[in-house]
């Protein structure tokens, strides 16, 4: 971000924010970085690390191989989202909510940290699901993944269910279904909100991607925080390019 200007955006972005009625905020991993929590998609990230193509979820409830490397990889990458602090993006989000006018945050990301910063967990929707639980795929019971990640590391390597059923961390994967009361509920918020903030996110991934869209469609303020353009970018009254740390801390 340039040294000139941006306190004038921040001071706009700040106003806009301040007068909303029913802020939805859509968030992305851009808002997580800062916490130490690299986006999957990055160069260096996981997928770069790991093949995705491997991990559907097809493949991981037919091959008991695929979920004993899944697990493994979590072994890895849950200490970290276990470790992670809400950062002051977060931090001011959760000040936003304190002052009302904020309806909802939908989230791409996976690491519970708008509930930690404290927001209120039924503001929250994670469309893709949370890794900090794991969910029967038979019974459909969440429990918290503590245990369950124990049990991998005590050479439990395929963890299943009371019921029987093959245990997954509570997150979406590639290929499975977006869960369906979530989408819905993002998708009328959306239609709803009097301002839409996008922090964090480069909206390529679907159907968050959609999201904006149809806030603009209903006349909502469409306001971005991202470190890189969006194709939004156009459409948006305000489109602030930096850290979502130093920009929403700056609010
Ligand atoms: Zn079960």
């Amino acid at each position: 971000m340039s040294t000139s200007g941006p306190t004038t955006e921040i001071r706009a972005l700040a106003r806009y924010l301040e007068a909303a009625r029913s802020l939805v905020v859509l968030s992305g991993a851009g808002i997580s970085t800062e916490s130490g929590i690299p986006d999957f998609r990055s160069p260096g990230g996981l997928w770069s690390r790991y093949d995705p193509s491997e991990f559907t979820f097809q493949r991981f409830c037919a091959n008991a191989e695929t979920r004993r490397r899944y697990w493994e990889m979590g072994a890895s990458l849950y200490p970290l989202l276990k470790r992670a602090e809400p950062n002051r993006a977060h931090r001011a989000l959760a000040a936003l909510e304190r002052r009302g006018g904020l309806h909802r945050i939908i989230t791409q990301n996976i690491d519970g940290l708008h509930q930690r910063a404290g927001n209120t967990p039924e503001r929250v929707i994670e469309i893709h699901g949370t890794a900090l639980e794991v969910t029967c795929l038979s019974c459909g019971a969440r429990q918290d993944r503590d245990p369950v990640q124990a049990r991998f590391a005590a050479g439990d390597l395929d963890p299943h269910c009371e019921c029987g059923g093959i245990l997954k961390p509570a997150t979406i994967s590639f290929g499975q279904a977006m869960p369906e009361r979530e989408t819905a509920t993002a998708f009328a918020d959306a239609a709803a909100a009097d301002v839409f903030l996008v922090v964090g996110s480069s909206l390529v991934v679907f159907p968050a991607a959609d999201l904006p869209a149809v806030a603009l469609e209903r006349g909502a303020t469409l306001l971005i925080v991202n470190r890189e353009p969006t194709l939004y970018d156009a459409a948006a009254t305000l489109a602030l390019h930096g850290t979502a740390g130093e920009i929403l801390g700056g609010i």
